[in-house]
């Protein structure tokens, strides 16, 4: 099976919006943490409405071993806010971010005036190059034997991550388009992409084949996320714009129980990710929506993980 073994993991977490929410996320996170995922991303409201609650759960991740990675909307802002953010970011200690461009408050129109001074996530890539090279021009190196010289090397350098869509942005036109935009933001200076959730293996591995077809070399990473009801169904398709996956729900729907539908929700993740590495990928990157039961089931499925205790069960 090939990819199998060098394969990694990464997951997204969302910031907690109440007390108790905020404990269950640092329980959770204990046991992300201890499967010594590549990165953990943190999801950033848009505008800003959870740029604290973020900021924390990244803080926490800094004092741990796996390397946390910022999302970032820039929609509505303008660019002293946007530069204010950043330098805030990357003086808690940041270094690695996901560039989004958020998407406009609910209830606006196409052509509406939502966007900014920055008008796409390719701007906000360019915006957290410049401010980060601008705090730090330039590194000092000690040079063995000779105390006095340094070696002077580029500034520390950024992971800037960006969105790619396997099946189209909901406002997009064609392919073309939506890899044009990849593209462009790879050129702005994204160094990874992280995919959109999708259903079927062959819509992500199209994509990826069409996206170096086009001249995108950066590594795209799929974004997987376990279904684990019915309702989580419904409201994934809402949001993404995916069409329906008629077999998922009709497996979801099928399933006697909350149990049953957990486990329907686990096998096709898996299936899917076993797919995806079968298809060469060289990482897999999990929706947790704020649990690590499942999407620690599925990495084990496929062999990616092996646990030393068996976390406690969880439902969507
Ligand atoms: P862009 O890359 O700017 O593209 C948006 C649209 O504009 C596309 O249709 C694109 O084709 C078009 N476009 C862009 N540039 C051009 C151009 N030069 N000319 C013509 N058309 C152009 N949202 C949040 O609010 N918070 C999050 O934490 C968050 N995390 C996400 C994580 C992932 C992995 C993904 C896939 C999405 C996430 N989103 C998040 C949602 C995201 O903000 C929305 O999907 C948003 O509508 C698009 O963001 P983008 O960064 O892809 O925008």
């Amino acid at each position: 099976m090939p990819g199998h073994t060098v394969a990694t993991y990464s997951f997204e977490l969302y910031p907690p919006r109440t007390p108790a929410a905020e404990l269950a996320v640092y329980e959770s996170l204990g046991h992300l943490v201890a499967a010594a995922p590549e990165f953990i991303s943190v999801t950033y409201g848009a505008s800003g409405s959870t740029s604290e609650a973020s900021l924390g759960v990244l803080r926490h991740l800094l004092t741990t071993s796996v390397p946390p990675m910022a999302h970032l909307t820039c929609v509505g802002w303008t660019y002293e806010d946007a530069t204010r953010v950043i330098r805030e970011f990357l003086d808690a200690g940041l270094t690695s971010f996901l560039a989004l461009r958020g998407d406009p408050p609910a209830g606006s129109h196409e052509g509406d005036d939502f966007l900014g001074d920055l008008k796409s996530a390719g701007e906000l890539v360019q915006l957290i190059h410049s401010v980060q090279s601008e705090r730090v021009p330039f590194l000092q190196e000690a040079v063995p034997g000779f105390p006095q010289a340094a070696r002077i090397r580029r500034g520390g350098k950024v992971t800037i991550a960006v969105a790619a869509f396997p099946n189209g942005h909901p406002r997009s036109r064609s392919v073309e388009q939506d890899l044009d935009t990849l593209l462009a933001k790879e050129a702005a200076g994204a160094n990874l992409a992280i995919s959109q959730l999708f259903f079927h293996a062959d819509d992500y591995l199209r994509f990826l084949e069409q996206a170096r077809a086009a001249g995108v070399t950066m590594r795209i990473l799929p974004g997987i996320m376990p279904i684990l009801s019915p309702a989580r169904l419904h409201r994934m398709v809402q949001l993404t714009d995916e069409r329906m996956p008629k077999q998922l729900l009709a497996r979801l729907e099928a399933a006697a129980t909350p149990d049953e539908q957990y486990a329907v929700g686990i096998s096709h993740a898996s299936e899917l990710s076993r797919e995806l590495l079968d298809g060469g990928v060289t990482g897999l990157h999990l929706y947790t929506f704020n649990k690590h039961q499942a999407v620690l089931s599925v990495l084990e499925s496929v062999g990616l993980y092996s646990p030393t205790s068996t976390p406690t069960k969880e439902h969507a």
